[in-house]
Order: structure tokens, then sequence, then C-alpha cells
């Protein structure tokens, strides 16, 4: 058994758990990601609720201005009404009056109108609020769980990195960069296992002459995908 393509077969599994690790520290992991949507949409819904509550109340801050002013007007027409100096300038009055009541009404019922629109939009708010509690708290726990993992992770990372250091020193240097060469092009697999008389990187049949010379310790690379061949010795 050739002890280089031993250690960098343990190079190659140390730096695939470490890709693995480097991989999970970016990611969101889905246990999270599924909760923070949810929590994402929430947020969404009751944001456009209180958007929606704001214009009303606009609105209606409008709206009560003109309902002041109609009825100061509507208060005038009254005045004007005791001063009145005949049939005809009292039917007039008259007519603003009725017109301005008119007026007021309106403005009184759409007032009301968007008062029970904001009413029920806030009430949605409300229950979505309520609902939520629950929701965040969910939240907050799988956003701990998912920062606690990290610390761990980022503690195994450091490990694999030094272990890869470590097994790095000890193989000619040489070597070292044709496994880098070949690991970069094939898909971080440099070092492949012979698997039934195949190399299990690209299934070609590893030729009994090539065989023996693996037996024998040399080092021997696939004459289908070029990566350095790992037999592995059977338990004696
Ligand atoms: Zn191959």
């Amino acid at each position: 058994m050739n002890q280089d393509v031993e250690k960098l077969w343990e190079l190659q599994t140390v730096l695939s758990q470490l890709g693995d690790r480097e991989k999970q520290l970016t990611d969101k992991p889905e246990s999270f990601a599924a909760v923070d949507r949810e929590w994402q949409d929430v947020n969404a819904a009751m944001e456009r609720l209180q958007a929606q509550i704001e214009q009303l109340s606009r609105e209606r801050r409008r709206v009560d201005g003109e309902l002041t002013d109609q009825q100061e007007l509507l208060k005038k027409y009254q005045g004007q009404l005791m001063q009145v100096k005949n049939q005809q300038q009292y039917a007039a009055a008259w007519k603003e009056i009725d017109a301005t009541r008119k007026h007021v009404k309106e403005l009184e019922d759409s007032t009301l109108k968007t008062m029970t629109e904001i009413d029920a939009l806030q009430k949605q708010n409300d229950d979505l609020a309520a609902g939520s509690a629950d929701l965040k708290s969910r939240w907050d726990a799988e956003h701990a769980a998912w920062q606690h993992s990290l610390v761990d992770l980022r503690g195994e990372v450091e490990t694999l990195k030094a272990r890869a250091v470590t097994i790095e020193s000890t193989v000619p240097e040489r070597l070292r960069r044709e496994f880098h060469r070949i690991f970069k092009q094939r898909q971080n697999v440099a070092i492949a296992h012979v698997v039934a008389d195949s190399c299990n990187g690209c299934r070609t049949r590893v030729r009994p002459a090539v065989l023996q010379q693996l037996k024998r310790g040399d080092l021997v690379h696939c004459e289908g995908c070029s990566r350095i061949l790992y037999l592995e010795t059977p338990p004696s």
C-alpha cells in the first residue's frame, strides 16, 4: 500500500468535510429558513395593513376638515335666515341650508364608513400580531439554535483546517501540488477508489497490469480520468 496515497485519501476526506462545513456556515438551515419565511410573510402582511390604515386615516382627516368647514357654513346660513327681509330671501336661505345639510350628512357617512374600515383593518392587524407571538418564539428558538450551531461549526472548520495542514506537511511537495491540481479539475475528487476492478471516479476498468502495480504500492493514475487510484488494503 502506498503510504502517500493513503495520506492523500485522508486529506481528501478532510477537505470534503471542510467544504461541507463551510457551505453550512453560509447557508440558512432549512429548519430556520422555513420559520423565517413564515415570519417575513406575517410581517409583510402587517406592513400592508398598516399602510392601508395610514392611507384611510389621512382620508378621514381630510373629510373631517371638510366637515368642519361645512358645519361652519351651515351656522352662517342659519344666522342669515334670521335676517331675511322677504319670502324670496327666506326660500333662498333654506335652499342653501338644505344643500349644506345634505353635504354634511354625506361627509358624516363617509367618515363613519372610513372609521369602520379602519377598525376592521386594525382588528386584522391585531389578530395577526397576537397569532404571531408563537411564531416569533419559534423564530427566536430556531435562530438561536442556528447561531449556536455556527459556533460548533466554526470550531469544526478550524479543527479540519489544522488536520489538513498536518496531513499536507507529511506529503512530498510535488505530490501535494499534483493532488490539488486534480482536486480542482475533477470536482474535488483527486483520489478515486478502485471498486470491482474499476475506477470509482469514472468507471473506467483498471487493467490487470495496473492493478498489479497498485498492489505493489506504486502511485498510479486512472487511464480514464487521471485521478490517483486508491486500492483499499483488505483487512489482514
Ligand atoms: Zn477514473
